[in-house]
């Protein structure tokens, strides 16, 4: 199994990243990305990436960093990174005022700009999306930027069965976090009965929305991603080891042959 989207340059990992992944690996899970919100946290995330052999980076502005500095050059250069499999996480969110819609939206135009150039510079990577309410703005503008649709994941999906549809219209794979655990989320379980069992994807999110039953645990780490896969199974029927088997895959399809979980023997 693979944590898809956490974040572990966060302060709550510091000193014992090893350890959190030693942990992850002992339940299961192989692999990790660390996902980055600002330049500044992009270059950590590479740098972390380059200590741990499992530990994978993204290079991107959140949209809640929207307000923060931000060099597109040295983005870039962390994009280039060998461990960086991904941009992201880049979107729009509805759901806090700060930064303003418009500094969020500027943005995320000029992000997606520059990832065009650096497509087309040779730097093609799956792109990892931030949505939360905000799906019938964000779509359209993805859908303008001209990168295929299927390049995109929607991370920690958070909406309903018309959000779903909209984002698996736009061709997108959707990823579920602790959220799909929640007993107040029963649209978000309805929802992830909807996605085609190829584009599904689940991560913790760490440090934050620790899933059932360890909700109360804080904080978060890629551990607990096995705990999302299980209710994924039970929202979605079937057999929770072929779901396991078809999230790994799904993960190194999307972001690329190098999450491949090592077999027995390889360094
Ligand atoms: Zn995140």
């Amino acid at each position: 199994m693979i944590d898809t989207h956490c974040h572990l340059t966060f302060p709550e990992f510091a000193g014992r990243v090893g350890e959190v992944l030693a942990g992850a690996a002992a339940v299961g899970v192989h692999s990790a990305i660390t996902i980055s919100t600002t330049t500044a946290d992009a270059i950590q995330a590479t740098e972390l990436a380059a200590m741990h052999p499992r530990l994978f980076a993204t290079a991107g502005v959140h949209p809640l960093y929207a307000d923060s500095p931000c060099d597109w050059a040295e983005l870039e250069r962390a994009g280039g990174h060998p461990k960086c499999v991904a941009w992201g996480e880049l979107g729009l969110d509805n759901y806090y005022d700060t930064p303003t819609a418009a500094q969020q939206r500027a943005v995320l135009e000029a992000q997606l700009a520059h990832i065009r150039q650096w497509t087309a510079r040779g730097l093609a990577k799956p792109i990892v999306i931030h949505c939360r309410k905000a799906f019938a703005d964000l779509v359209p503008i993805l859908r303008a930027s001209g990168l295929p649709g299927d390049r995109f994941v929607f991370h920690c999906f958070t909406g309903d069965s018309l959000d779903v549809r909209m984002v698996l219209d736009l061709g997108a794979f959707v990823s579920f976090t602790g959220v799909l655990t929640f007993p107040g989320a029963p649209e978000v379980r309805a929802a992830a009965k909807l996605v085609p069992i190829d584009r599904v994807m689940v991560e913790t999110d760490s440090p934050f929305l620790s899933p059932q039953p360890v909700r109360g645990v804080k904080p978060n780490e890629p551990r607990f991603v096995v705990h999302v896969a299980a209710a994924l199974a039970v929202a979605r029927g079937g057999d929770p080891a072929a779901l396991n088997a078809q999230l790994d895959e799904n993960a190194v399809r999307f972001f690329g042959a190098a999450l491949r979980q090592p077999r027995l023997g390889d360094s």
